[in-house]
Order: structure tokens, then sequence, then C-alpha cells
């Protein structure tokens, strides 16, 4: 069975800024957020990289991202915008391997992908 702090987090074992939950999802603040909004949507759902997510259970993928849209018109700041991210293995920067989505918002955000940047 997986276990990665988010599943933890999951359990209640230990503790999150939880912002949402549901049957499917839970979403917490991260503890290190790189934007002055950053909170991570996680599946309750077990896949351990996007690599693992097939064709059959998309809505899983779907259900994060409405469900941050939705966050972000809650919290009024949907407009201005927002980035969501998904980092994938080694070369994406992922480091919990559970699945899950960044919400970042509430500054204007510049680019991002630059090679070592
Ligand atoms: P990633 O690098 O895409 O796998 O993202 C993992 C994220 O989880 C990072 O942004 C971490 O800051 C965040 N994180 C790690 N541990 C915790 C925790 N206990 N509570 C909230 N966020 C966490």
């Amino acid at each position: 069975m997986p276990d990665t702090i988010f599943h933890k987090i999951i359990r209640r074992e230990i503790p999150a800024d939880i912002v949402f939950e549901d049957e499917h999802m839970i979403a917490f603040r991260d503890i290190a957020p790189q934007a002055p909004v950053h909170v991570l949507f996680v599946p309750k759902v077990d896949f351990a990289t996007l690599n693992e997510v097939p064709g059959s259970e998309a809505a899983v993928i779907g259900r994060l991202a409405t469900a941050a849209a939705r966050y972000a018109k809650q919290q009024g700041f949907a407009e201005d915008g927002y980035r969501i991210v998904m980092n994938c293995n080694g070369d994406g920067g992922q480091t919990v391997f559970q699945i899950h989505l960044h919400l970042l918002a509430g500054a204007p955000l510049g680019h991002f992908g630059t090679p070592g940047g």
C-alpha cells in the first residue's frame, strides 16, 4: 500500500491546513508556498505519477482541475488568474509520489519551465 506524506494527511495522521475535502479528493495549503496562494489538490485514489493514470481514469485529473477553478472563484482570484501544475518524476521536480495538482495564485507568476530555473 502506498504511504506518502499525503496519504498520512488524508488519514489525519499528520496535520495540514485543509481548505476542501470531498469523497474524491483533499485540498490543503502547501507547507512551502511558492506563491501567496499555493494549494495542493490530492485525489483519494492511488497513482504515484501522472504516467500511471489510464485514460479510463481521466476524470480523476478533471476533478482536480475543476475543483481548483471552483476554489479560485470562491476565493475571488479566478478573474485575476492562477496557474495549475502537475509535476512528474525527476525532471518535472516531483517529490511526493502520490499525484497532486498545484494551484498557484495571488501575484503575477511570470514565466516558468526554464531548464535549471
Ligand atoms: P511536488 O514537488 O510536485 O511533488 O510537490 C510536493 C509538494 O508538497 C511541495 O510543494 C511541498 O512543499 C509540499 N509538501 C510536502 N510536505 C508537505 C506537508 N506536510 N504539508 C503540505 N505540503 C507539503
